[in-house]
């Protein structure tokens, strides 16, 4: 059991004092949140973080997604370390700065030349899929089909929370408020769908955007085999850009670097966050075409007015550039894959144990669990177990930094079984 709040570190309570006076946390009831004694996490290493107690917890979804090759690494350390003694921050507007012309290179050298080869930075998830609708939209206008203004986008889809982003997702318990603030968006099922939507609507759609493989936030539900290269040749006859959303799947979570790769998709805009620096920084990337960009080449007003304040931050692109190393050192995609089959393998014995358990679902090292009820429960009570994650609804997430040992996997999955019993 955990101590009562009498029995905490001074410090700890001091923490959760401020914290239930002053902070407000996100997709957080909070009435119910200002009745809990939440944990302080204070430390990480490997697959491991600490509370302010002192209890150690397996990290079992990555710090929201986040984490690649562990907390407290000492190469993405010592990268940080290395540029906070040169600058921290310095404007991207009208400067360059030599970690993101770095970063930028070694991220289109994933994809073959004359595809993706250009890389506007920007924050998080969500302004990297603003960045690419801005881009999407002001393209069509600028190559004569300014009627090409809206979006195609997948029923429970995610693209984050901005006003722009959360238009196009079709979670309705987030989105539903603020639908006539957004993008005016057509939402299909699947392909069938798709195909059957009117020639009017593909007329004045610009892009298509999907979670590739995978939709994260829809319960870790995966989409059909063969179903994204079906969807890029549709496109394709259908002059509709491609928008992917890799902000969870990038960097090696389905077991190779990016989703899109499994299928050999290469998509008109590829939106990259979460995972680009390890998990240590928040840090986007929206990449696109030379033939997307060229259309903003010219007349002054055709320039791409959109950026913030800390677009392309040296910090980030530093940490960034040491994962990408630590990629390739540390032999991460290689060694990952007998760590998805082990968990192929722990997860067909726990639905196979546990009466609880309903269905697993998995796309490489995405995990998600679905429990009879209670999920929030379930993870409350896996917490005493030693693993830390969050349900989605009566969904466990399962995805761990790419880092964690076939031991530490065990005790996460071990953890469930015995949380629900
Ligand atoms: C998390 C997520 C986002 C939003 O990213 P933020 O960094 O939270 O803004 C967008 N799309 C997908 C698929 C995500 O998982």
């Amino acid at each position: 059991m955990r101590p009562k709040l009498a029995a905490m570190r001074d410090d700890t309570r001091r923490w959760i004092e401020a914290d239930k006076k002053h902070c407000w946390h996100p997709f957080t009831p909070q009435q119910t949140w200002v009745e809990g004694e939440p944990l302080v996490l204070v430390r990480g290493e490997g697959a491991w973080l600490w509370d302010s107690e002192g209890r150690k917890y397996l990290d079992g979804n990555s710090s929201i997604w986040t984490n690649i090759h562990g907390h407290n690494h000492p190469v993405l350390n010592a990268a940080i370390v290395r540029q906070l003694g040169e600058v921290s921050h310095t404007s991207y507007l009208g400067f360059a700065n030599p970690r993101a012309s770095e970063l930028a290179e070694r991220l289109c050298g994933f994809f073959p030349t004359g595809t993706l080869e250009r890389v506007f930075f920007s924050d998080d998830g969500s302004t990297a899929i603003e960045c690419a609708m801005k881009m999407a939209i002001q393209y069509r206008q600028q190559t004569g089909e300014p009627e090409r203004m809206g979006f195609i986008a997948f029923d429970q889809a995610y693209h984050g929370d901005t006003m722009g982003a959360a238009s196009l997702g079709g979670v309705s318990r987030f989105h539903e408020r603020f639908r006539r603030h957004g993008a005016p968006v057509t939402f299909v099922s699947g392909m069938e769908a798709l195909r059957h939507l009117p020639a009017e609507t593909i007329k004045d759609s610009a892009a298509v955007v999907i979670e590739p493989l995978i939709q994260g936030v829809n319960e870790m539900c995966p989409w059909p085999a063969g179903m994204l290269r079906e969807l890029r040749e549709w496109c394709d006859a259908q002059d509709v850009h491609l928008m992917l959303d890799e902000v969870m799947t990038g960097f090696g979570r389905t077991g190779k670097m990016f989703a899109c790769q499994h299928e050999e998709v290469i998509p008109d805009f590829l939106c990259l966050a979460k995972g680009l620096t390890g998990g240590y920084m928040p840090m986007a990337a929206t990449l696109t075409t030379a033939a997307v960009y060229e259309a903003f080449l010219g007349e002054a007003d055709r320039v791409f007015y959109y950026g913030h304040s800390y677009t392309a931050n040296p910090l980030g692109c530093a940490v960034a550039l040491a994962s990408l190393d630590v990629f390739e050192d540390e032999k991460t995609l290689e060694r990952l894959q007998p760590k998805i089959a082990l968990v192929v393998e722990l997860l067909e014995e726990l639905k196979a144990t546990s009466s609880k358990v309903r269905a697993v679902r998995q796309c490489g090292f995405v995990a998600g669990i679905e429990v009879d009820d209670g999920g929030a429960q379930v993870c409350l009570a896996a917490r005493e177990h030693g693993l830390l994650t969050r349900p989605i609804r009566d969904t466990i997430v399962l995805m761990p930094p790419l880092c964690i040992t076939e031991d530490e996997l065990r005790l996460a999955v071990r953890a469930i079984a015995l949380a629900a019993g």
